[in-house]
């Protein structure tokens, strides 16, 4: 019995699946911020570079990795996946469960996927510079790794309570060149609007994307990358689910059920999109895709599907999605990530339609679940992923009381090297669980503006 399922360099997928091409009817357009029509390729070409704007915009079937892309992936691609024995045998379930293990990229996340493509875009259309929001810093850092290999300048705005809590990660940015800014900041109209209506602000993602929008479009020199939520991005994480369908093979195996935790839904778009598609064709119908969210921030299971603003400026285009109101701040005590208050139009719609489903989870039952994987598989993985562990956990349980032999499949997106004080504070007992109150997402929901 096989612990780690290898695939060979050459086997790095040749191309990203584009989910939209099986879906059956067509995403609702994103709409210009202020005439709220449909936006087009030209009111993109401000921040980002015209590859990706029709990758954006696509609904061909797959889309060719160029080689010299698939070469920077080759450090870390193809990604392990394992059989997590020693989780089987500690819960006693008769199922199998399997972990697609990225937090191999230098970076330590499946969000390096898409910061080398990106980069690699920007570069060919003669960009010097990207600018970008990020979190817990995770994007900022895949981010300034990728713009290192391609010669790119990198300004990172990131969420100011993130930025005092996780030193290393903006070190890391720096190691790699990159400079990393605390959001909201005064170098934008954004940021200075916010500061001083509250100076105190934790900040907030919506508010740090305002930041980084507005640079770029401010910058001739200068785009905007975003590291989860819009189509190109989910795109180029299909290859996480490519390889994972191709492992599962070769030990003759396919899954009843895969899970991922959802942010902006990019590493769970990743890891599911090929299997949503194999359900879409009627390849493989049973298949139960469960994306994971924090209690605190329950955007696919509380939030409404309308379209919203990506920021808090009101700068980006509107989106079809979940979301709990642009201008959503989430609770400081909440240390899990997985804070935006949107979710990926293709995702959110996908929930719509009932090919996946979502749940949500509290932060102390999901670093509970963090911690069992350590002590039995050993990787220290981040609080987001624990979302994921947690319910692959429950359904193998499931699993022990029903005699069911399910194969559960789940993406294990990052480790938590840095997110040791998120442990430290679990350990302390300092971890409140929080259920963001309906009351304020009906009133954050009241303050979307409606569209004509
Ligand atoms: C960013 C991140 C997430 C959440 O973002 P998604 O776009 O929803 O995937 C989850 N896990 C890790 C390790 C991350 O870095």
């Amino acid at each position: 019995m096989k612990t780690k399922i290898l695939l060979d360099e050459e086997q790095i997928p040749k191309k990203w699946y584009n989910v939209q091409a099986d879906m059956p009817s067509p995403l609702d357009p994103p709409l210009h911020p202020k005439t709220q029509k449909p936006v087009g390729p030209q009111d993109l070409a401000a921040i980002f570079p015209m590859e990706l704007i029709k990758q954006e915009v696509t609904t061909d079937r797959y889309v060719d990795i160029p080689e010299e892309v698939r070469d920077v992936l080759r450090l870390w691609r193809p990604s392990p996946l394992y059989r997590a024995h020693r989780l089987e045998k500690f819960l006693k379930t008769p199922a199998k469960i399997y972990y697609k293990w990225e937090g191999v990229s230098p970076a330590g996340s499946h969000k390096a996927n898409t910061s080398i493509p990106q980069a690699y875009y920007n570069k060919q259309a003669g960009i010097e510079r990207i600018a970008t929001e990020t979190g817990a810093g995770q994007w900022g850092s895949a981010l300034a790794f990728a713009t290192m290999l391609y010669d790119l300048e990198c300004t990172v705005y990131m969420v100011g309570s993130s930025y005092h809590q996780k030193p290393y990660r903006k070190s890391m940015m720096n190691v790699w060149g990159a400079e990393c800014i605390p959001s909201p900041s005064t170098r934008t109209n954004s940021g200075r609007a916010v500061l001083e209506k509250d100076p105190e602000t934790p900040g907030a993602l919506g508010i740090a994307i305002s930041e980084a929008v507005e640079d770029a479009a401010t910058h001739a020199n200068t785009n905007y990358a975003l590291g989860s939520v819009l189509n190109h991005v989910c795109l180029h994480q299909t290859i996480i689910g490519q390889e994972c369908r191709e492992q599962l093979a070769m030990v003759e195996d396919y899954p009843d059920v895969v899970i991922g935790c959802v942010g902006g839904g990019s590493n769970f778009a990743g890891i599911a999109f090929p299997f949503a598609g194999d359900k879409l064709t009627g390849k493989h119908k049973d298949v139960d895709i469960i994306g994971v969210e924090p209690a605190s921030c329950p955007t696919l299971t509380k939030g409404a599907f309308m379209y919203d603003y990506g920021d808090v400026a009101g700068l980006t285009p509107l989106l079809m999605m979940y979301t709990l109101g642009h201008d959503f701040v989430p609770p400081s005590i909440h240390a899990g990530g997985l804070r935006y208050h949107g979710d990926s139009p293709i995702v959110s719609r996908l929930v719509h339609d009932g090919v996946m489903r979502a749940v949500s989870l509290h932060q102390s039952e999901a670093f509970e679940a963090g911690q069992t994987f350590a002590r039995t598989e050993g990787i220290i993985i981040a609080p987001e992923t624990s979302h994921a562990v947690k319910v692959a956990i429950d359904e193998a349980l499931k699993c022990k009381k029903t005699g069911e032999e399910k194969t559960i499949l789940f993406n294990c997106s990052g480790h938590g090297n840095f997110d040791m004080s998120a442990y430290d504070a679990f350990h302390a007992g300092r971890l409140v669980d929080y259920e963001y109150p309906d009351e304020l997402i009906r009133e954050a929901i009241g303050r979307i503006p409606s569209i004509q």
